[in-house]
C-alpha cells in the first residue's frame, strides 16, 4: 500500500501508476493499452478541444469491511456514458472495454485504494473525447477513451456537515433541450461564473433553476437536489437534469424504508415546506443543506436549525455508504466485487 496520509486526502487529484486507454480509429476501438504518462498526446485540431466533443464519468471503488474491494453500480455509469455520446454523436464505448477498463484501472492501482475506515475510496474518472481532426463542424471520426483512477477524501472533513446554497437566478446551467441531461464538460463550462460567484460570497453551491420560467429548481451545482416531507422523498423532474445514481439509489433505499417518493416539478416557493433538503452525488453521496438564499427576492430558507443533518437524510446516507462498505447486504446488487 502506497504511504498516504488517507484521513487527511482532499477531493482532488493525485497521481496513481498507472491508467487505461482505447481508441477509436477506422471503425474500431483498439485493444487496451495500460499507460504510465499522465499525458496525452492530441492533435490541435480535435473536436473535443474545439467544438466540445467530450463526456466524462465519475464512479467510486470501496475497500470493504472485509477486505473486498468493490465497484457501486459501473454498469448505471456505463449507460450514462452511452447517452452521453448519443446525445454529442460521439462513438459509443462497447460494454467489455468500458468494463475492462475500470477494473484494469482498479486492479493496477491497488495500492491506491484508501483502507477502510478511512473514509477514503477510490474515485474512478473516464473522459471519452472526439481526437480526430475537424476544422468545419462534424463530429470526428476518432475518438480516445481514458480511465484514470485517484484516491479522494471523504467529502467532508468535518464529518456529514449540512452546508449552504445559493439560487442562481441570473445564470443557467443548461437549455431545456439542450445537454443539461448528459454528463459534458460543457455543462460544467457554463456553470462555472454562477459557482465562482456562490463560492466567493461563502456558498458551498448553487441551485440552478430552469431556464425556461425560472421558477423551478433544476440541479445543485454538481448534484442532484432532493427534498422531504411528510415522510416523502421528493426529487425534481426536469428534461436537464443529469441523471444521478446516487439520486436514483436514494429513491430504492428511501421506498425500502417505508417512505413514498416523487419525481415531479419542485417550484421555488416549495422550498419553504420541506423538512430536510440535500444534494446528491458520487463525491459527497449527501450534502445536507442548512441553508438556501435567494438573493433577488431576499428570501432565506433554513433547515437542520439543530445545525445537523436530518434524521432521514442521515438515515439514507447511512446505509448507501454502508452498502459501498460491505458494511450491510447488498439485497440491490448494486456492487461488484473486484479481486485485487
Ligand atoms: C455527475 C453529476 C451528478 C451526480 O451523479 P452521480 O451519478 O450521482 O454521481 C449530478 N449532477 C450533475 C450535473 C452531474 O454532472
Amino acid at each position: 500500500m502506497e504511504n498516504i496520509d488517507w484521513k487527511s486526502l482532499p477531493f482532488g487529484y493525485i497521481k496513481t501508476d498507472f491508467n487505461v486507454r482505447s481508441t477509436f480509429k477506422n471503425g474500431k476501438w483498439s485493444e487496451l493499452e495500460i499507460s504510465n504518462s499522465e499525458m496525452v498526446n492530441v492533435h490541435i485540431a480535435a473536436t473535443g478541444l474545439h467544438y466540445g466533443q467530450q463526456a466524462f464519468e465519475g464512479m467510486k471503488a470501496f475497500m470493504g469491511k472485509d477486505g473486498k474491494v468493490r465497484l457501486f453500480r459501473w454498469i448505471e455509469n456505463f449507460k450514462r456514458m452511452q447517452n452521453s455520446a448519443d446525445g454529442i454523436l460521439m462513438q459509443r464505448v462497447p460494454e467489455n472495454i468500458f468494463h475492462n477498463a475500470i477494473v484494469t484501472a482498479v486492479k493496477k492501482n491497488a495500492g491506491f485504494i484508501p483502507p477502510y475506515g478511512s473514509g477514503a475510496s477510490l474515485y474512478i474518472r473516464p473522459v471519452l473525447f472526439g481526437s480526430g481532426a475537424k476544422v468545419g463542424v462534424s463530429p470526428s471520426d476518432e475518438y480516445t477513451f481514458i480511465v484514470f483512477v485517484t484516491p479522494v477524501g471523504p467529502y467532508f472533513k468535518n464529518g456529514f456537515t449540512p452546508v449552504d446554497m445559493m439560487i442562481a437566478r441570473e445564470f443557467d446551467r443548461a437549455a431545456p433541450k439542450g445537454t443539461g441531461n448528459i454528463k459534458v464538460g460543457g455543462n460544467y463550462a457554463s456553470g462555472l461564473r454562477a459557482m465562482k460567484k456562490a463560492h466567493n460570497e461563502g456558498f458551498a453551491s448553487v441551485l440552478f433553476l430552469d431556464a425556461r420560467e425560472k421558477k423551478f429548481i433544476d440541479e445543485c451545482g454538481p448534484a442532484n437536489f432532493f427534498g422531504i416531507k411528510d415522510y416523502t422523498y421528493i426529487t425534481p423532474k426536469s428534461e436537464s437534469i443529469l441523471p444521478s445514481i446516487t439520486n436514483m439509489s436514494l429513491i430504492e433505499l428511501a421506498s425500502s424504508e417505508g417512505l413514498k417518493t416523487e419525481r415531479r416539478p419542485i417550484a421555488d416557493t416549495e422550498l419553504s415546506t420541506f423538512e430536510e433538503v440535500g444534494a446528491c452525488g458520487t463525491a459527497a453521496v449527501i450534502s445536507p443543506i442548512k441553508k438556501i438564499v435567494d438573493e433577488e427576492s431576499g428570501k432565506v430558507y433554513e433547515y437542520c436549525k439543530d445545525g445537523k443533518p436530518g434524521p432521514i437524510s442521515y438515515k439514507l446516507y447511512s446505509k448507501l455508504q454502508a452498502i459501498q462498505y460491505g458494511e450491510i447486504p447488498d439485497i440491490y446488487g448494486w456492487t461488484e466485487i473486484v479481486e485485487i
